[in-house]
């Protein structure tokens, strides 16, 4: 299939302005002045608007699902509006991609059917013999493509423990990719994006930054100089743990166009039902972030109070070892709802306190309204050497915390009555 524009981006205008040409449900671009403004308003007013206004024959003020997975064409080759073929666009994919590249600060917006195909589909963008350089405590997915798929096309990746110390020496004639996540899981630390993405920069090296721990509300990282976000959409953005989804931001486009080529050669997309459920969700992004991260903050607090807790790691705080960077790089009082402790008592009390919660859930995953519990070393990085894990602070009396939308003394009392209960001998 041809991609739906002749220079197959589908949502890239020669205006530069992402969602100036927006289409509803009937691939008919509805491009009036009052979706226009959109893109000079603050954070909530895009989260809201942004990618979709009413439908302009119907005036339904949300979109149709647009189901169908094919396009009349009048004539030979000349569809009736903007869309041919769904795997190569479609509008509810289209709206929720312009949603995402305004609320990031981005011309263009790609969704993906998961972060691991968007990480997947980046790495595929290579060319053979690639370099990469990553941050050692990436996400286990993507460690696991780093480690056991990118070599399938002769892509090396190197792994750097301290990333703003170590990138300069790392590169090589090679190197066309730096992979950033931060903070990091499960110990929140925390990178300069600005000061890797300036050495990157010298070197023509693309930087990518993992932003699902954050979600746009928190942090933007294209604006501290990163040419490519990607989310897990399956967390935050879509933020209801009922979609498995991704998604990539960028402005370079010819960098876009490349992905958006990719994007349908792969084929490793979204349905038209999962686009508008993750566009519903990003439309309260901006409420449940600020809930989570107030949640987050009251927790981490109670926490560090107790006396059955030897480390809280949370970016909110004092205490956190790179505090002055969360305050550049995060929205002012809003560090996310993720934060990890450990439990002094040691792992088997540790792993009673996932069992204790009564409001908490132990489950993987992280970002929905409610709130979850795990223990990193024994589920969700089990497949870390000992050695390796302990080394970057993930010991088996560590606790994960994905801190919901729920009111946030119940959490912490949940939090404290589970301490007392899995402290106790
Ligand atoms: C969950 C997650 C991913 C992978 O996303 P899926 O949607 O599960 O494929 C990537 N990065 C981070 C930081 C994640 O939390």
């Amino acid at each position: 299939m041809t991609a739906p524009t002749t220079n197959g981006v589908a949502n890239g205008h020669s205006n530069g302005v992402t969602n100036g040409n927006a289409v509803n449900g009937n691939g008919v671009a509805n491009g009036d002045a009052h979706h226009h403004d959109i893109e000079s308003k603050r954070f909530a007013t895009r989260a809201v608007h942004a990618g979709f206004t009413h439908d302009p024959i119907t005036g339904a003020v949300i979109a149709p699902i647009s189901l169908s997975t094919t396009y009349a064409q009048p004539k030979v080759g000349v569809p009736t509006g903007i869309y041919e073929y769904s795997r190569s666009a479609n509008p509810n994919r289209d709206q929720f991609e312009q949603a995402v590249a305004s609320l990031e600060g981005a011309k263009y917006g790609l969704a993906f059917s998961s972060g691991s195909a968007t990480t997947a589909v980046v790495l595929q963008s290579l060319p053979q013999n690639s370099h990469v350089i990553s941050v050692s405590d990436v996400y286990g997915g993507t460690h696991r493509y780093f480690t056991k798929v990118a070599a399938a096309h002769n892509v090396q990746v190197t792994f750097a423990g301290n990333i703003e110390l170590d990138v300069e020496a790392l590169i090589q004639e090679n190197t066309k990719l730096i992979w950033i996540e931060t903070p990091s899981n499960p110990t929140l630390s925390l990178v300069d994006i600005a000061a890797v993405s300036a050495v990157a920069k010298k070197h023509n090296i693309i930087v990518v930054v993992d932003n699902t721990f954050m979600s746009p509300y928190v942090q933007t990282p294209l604006e501290h100089g990163a040419d490519i976000v990607v989310h897990s959409v399956t967390k935050y953005i879509n933020g209801h743990s009922d979609v498995v989804m991704g998604v990539a931001a960028l402005n370079d486009d010819t960098l876009a166009e490349r992905l958006r080529f990719l994007q349908n050669a792969i084929g490793a997309v979204p349905s038209a039902f999962d686009s508008w459920l993750a566009h519903r969700g990003l439309k309260t992004l901006h409420l449940r972030a600020r809930q989570a991260s107030e949640n987050a903050a009251l927790v981490a607090a109670a926490l560090e109070a107790s006396e059955l807790v030897s480390l809280v790691n949370y970016p909110g705080l004092d205490s956190h070892p790179q505090r002055k960077i969360a305050l550049k790089q995060h929205r002012k009082n809003s560090h996310g709802g993720m934060l990890s402790f450990r439990v002094k008592a040691g792992g088997a009390a540790a792993r009673k306190f996932c069992e204790e919660t009564k409001i908490f859930t132990l489950a993987e995953s992280l970002g929905g309204v409610e709130s979850l519990c795990e223990i990193p070393a024994a589920m969700t990085h089990a497949g870390i050497p000992v050695e390796q894990r302990e080394a970057v602070g993930v010991f088996d009396d560590l606790v994960r915390l994905s801190c919901g939308i729920e009111d946030g003394e119940d959490l912490v009392e949940d939090v404290l009555g589970a301490l007392a209960r899995c402290s106790k001998q």
